[in-house]
């Protein structure tokens, strides 16, 4: 198996609309515009294209979400997307997606939620674990799994599996404040905290902070979409607020960078995604490499594997390969994310032990 996907990985940044498989997506696409509710050809360019800007990009998302209204289909992607991170061997997953309502459907926010819950506990290719014993789910939640003989034992291949309610930037306060309410009522079902994500040059920072700040002292994490823009006023806010971790942070300024590094806040860094929509110019001029000369605490993602085709054993070999980091180093860095995931003591303990293990037979 190629090193890249035997290392054990954490994914704390994924989308769950945009990492929906292509063939999954076209094969929905063509569906509906069989029945007439799309126009197929109108969204088969956009779903074809390669590099996207961050424009286009969204420009996709409607596309997706247009194709994955039904409940169904939550279902089913999410089961896939679950089962895609899991085949890479990523043993901790944290799934963001943004509940959606939709009335003409009688769809809402927390029906969304469930059908996103089911899909995880619907994967049959692994274990699954998804939320706390103790807080109303045992794990594991479904009876999936390979059996691989380790040292003699039968032992099933596992993910966990925590989910995090995006807060779109086109939403209202009221709307962003419903989805923190759910995201408290939903934790037993494996909600460990908010990511405020969307087109970010739509809306303003003061409309969401009331609902973070809401979410944040109901002791769920946040998780912010920070500096994927020029914006100084608002990333300087938004570190001021002292979220677990954030996102990008590919447009910061020098005394931007200086408040960062002393706030010690954990950067979600996704390199493919960066770089096909042009937040960043060119890999090598990538924030990663200071970040990692600087000892920040940061981690791998993917962002949206369908939608940039990559998965979160290329984002490790792309940034071994351009930053010339070898496997240790590698290995290492895939192990710091423990620390940032936003689950209990005994999960991480147990990645702990994954990771030891994983180290002793992949040297
Ligand atoms: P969903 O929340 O529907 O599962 O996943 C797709 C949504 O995630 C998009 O509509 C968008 O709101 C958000 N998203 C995905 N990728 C990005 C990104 O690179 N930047 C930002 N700001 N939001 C993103």
């Amino acid at each position: 198996m190629d090193w890249w996907v035997s290392l054990p990985k954490i994914e704390l940044h994924a989308h769950l609309n945009g990492s929906i498989r292509n063939s999954t997506l076209l094969e929905l696409a063509k569906g509906l515009g069989e029945k007439g509710t799309i126009v197929f050809s109108d969204v088969e360019h956009a779903i074809l294209k390669k590099d996207r800007s961050l424009r286009e990009v969204f420009k996709l998302f409607d596309v997706i979400h247009k194709v994955t209204t039904e409940l169904e289909t939550v279902t089913r992607i999410t089961k896939e997307v679950v089962e895609d991170f899991a085949a890479e061997n990523v043993v901790y997953l944290e799934l963001r997606t943004t509940p959606k309502k939709n009335d003409l459907k009688g769809i809402s926010k927390r029906s969304y939620m469930e059908a996103v819950v089911k899909g995880v506990m619907d994967v049959t290719t692994v274990e699954v674990d998804l939320a706390p014993q103790g807080l109303g789910m045992g794990h594991p939640v479904n009876s999936g799994g390979r059996s691989n003989l380790c040292n003699g034992t039968a032992r099933k291949q596992k993910i966990y599996v925590r989910l995090l309610l995006s807060i779109d930037r086109r939403e209202s306060t009221e709307s962003a404040m419903e989805t923190a309410k759910l995201a408290l009522e939903m934790r037993h079902l494996g909600v460990t905290g908010i990511d405020l994500s969307g087109n970010p040059v739509v809306g303003e920072w003061a409309t969401f902070l009331p609902a973070l700040q809401f979410a944040k002292e109901g002791g769920l994490s946040i998780t912010l979409h920070c500096g994927e823009v020029p914006n100084k006023e608002e990333i300087q806010a938004m570190l001021d607020f002292l979220p677990g971790r954030i996102g990008h942070a590919c447009c910061f300024g020098e005394e931007e960078w200086r408040k960062l590094e002393s706030s010690k806040i954990p950067v979600e860094i996704c390199l493919t995604s960066n770089i096909l929509t042009e937040s960043i110019s060119s890999i090598d001029l990538h924030h990663f490499a200071d970040l990692h000369k600087a000892k920040h605490p940061m981690v791998l993602c993917t962002d949206d594997s369908g939608v940039f085709s990559t998965s979160l054993s290329d984002e490790y070999a792309l940034a071994s390969s351009t930053f010339g980091l070898g496997r240790s180093k590698m290995f290492q860095l895939a192990q710091d994310a423990i620390e940032f995931v936003f689950a209990d003591d005994a999960v991480k303990a147990e990645l702990r032990e994954i990771f030891y293990s994983a180290g002793r037979k992949l040297d």
